[in-house]
């Protein structure tokens, strides 16, 4: 059955000729929005221990990490490929030296064909650009930007340390090398009410994105914004499962048809999270969603309006 919108999954499996499973990766980088480059304090819904699985520690060396983690999902599927995923805090923050031996360091590990970058749009240069171009004309390699709002001023607001017109160039640049291109974005930030969340799907449509990941905005434990929720829960529109569903959808009927979507939501450890409490899996999501698009008779892209 075709899926009624633009699945990543699909799509990488259609490109590398295989069932692939990212593997992520903890390189002990830091982030220059924590460490007085660009802020301190970090964004200020950022909890990097949301995304560090058991496997995947800083003190075990890449190829340590690359090995348990693919012996981790070998117990569930035997015959895949592997991409090196970097995720944990900016990717790209270091010495170029540094950063390309950690990414060879990785691709030297078999059964890994490609890279899959995570960083800030703020952080990503010409040298570096480079040498992903060059290294994508061998393998699969991705680099995905937290872009997390479209409006400046939530941006302000969150503590990002960057505005969109950064995220706007770090895209154009990375995909005009013929680098694959993500962006993150999280559905319900403080301040963004329905008119301005829709109006992201128009400006990342106007970009030359492979895939776009979203998720909801989850208050977790020892965040600044944590503390914001306890002080002024008024602020914030936390959406149920079912309200989220009909907002990813009216999301997607507006986003460009060629990007694909990688994922909807994200699962934080249960002891971190504070709020929305769904208790529905990722992959149960995407079961929902598909139903209420059918049910809805629509599809990714049915309101997009092409430019001439
Ligand atoms: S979300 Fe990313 S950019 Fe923001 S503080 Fe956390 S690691 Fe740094």
């Amino acid at each position: 059955m075709s899926l009624p919108y633009n699945d990543y999954s699909t799509r990488l499996r259609e490109i590398l000729g295989t069932r692939i499973q990212k593997i992520s990766i903890n390189a002990g980088f830091t982030c220059p929005n924590r460490d007085g480059k660009v802020g301190v304090g970090g964004c200020t819904y950022c909890n990097n221990q949301t995304f560090n699985p058991d496997y995947c520690q800083q003190d075990k060396s890449v190829t340590q990490q690359i090995a348990e983690g693919i012996a981790f999902f070998r117990k569930k599927h035997d015959e895949q490929k592997h991409l090196a995923y970097f995720q944990a805090y900016t990717n790209t923050y270091g010495d170029i030296a540094h950063l390309i031996d950690l990414y060879e360091e990785a691709l030297s590990y078999p059964g890994i064909i490609g890279l899959v970058i995570g960083t800030r749009p703020d952080c990503i240069n010409k040298e570096l650009l480079d040498y992903l171009q060059e290294l994508s004309g061998k393998c699969y390699v991705m680099v995905e930007y937290g872009v997390e709002s479209t409006c400046d001023e939530t941006l302000k607001a969150i503590n990002r340390g960057h505005d969109f017109a950064t995220a706007q160039r770090a895209i154009r640049a990375t995909a005009q090398r013929g680098i694959h291109t993500a962006a993150h974005l999280i559905l319900g930030l403080p301040g963004e009410d329905r008119t301005t969340l829709l109006s992201h799907a128009h400006q990342l449509s106007e970009l030359p994105l492979t895939t776009i990941k979203l998720h909801q905005l989850q208050l977790i434990k020892g965040t600044v914004m944590a503390q914001q929720f306890a002080t002024h829960p008024d602020q914030f529109r936390l959406f149920s499962v079912d309200e989220y569903i009909d907002l990813c959808i009216d999301f997607l009927e507006l986003l460009h048809p060629n990007i694909s979507v990688e994922r909807f939501t994200s699962q934080s450890p249960p002891h971190l999270l504070i709020a929305p409490d769904w208790k529905v899996k990722n992959h149960e999501f995407v079961v929902k969603l598909q139903r209420r698009m059918i049910a809805r008779n629509t599809s990714q892209g049915r309101l997009y309006l092409y430019k001439s």
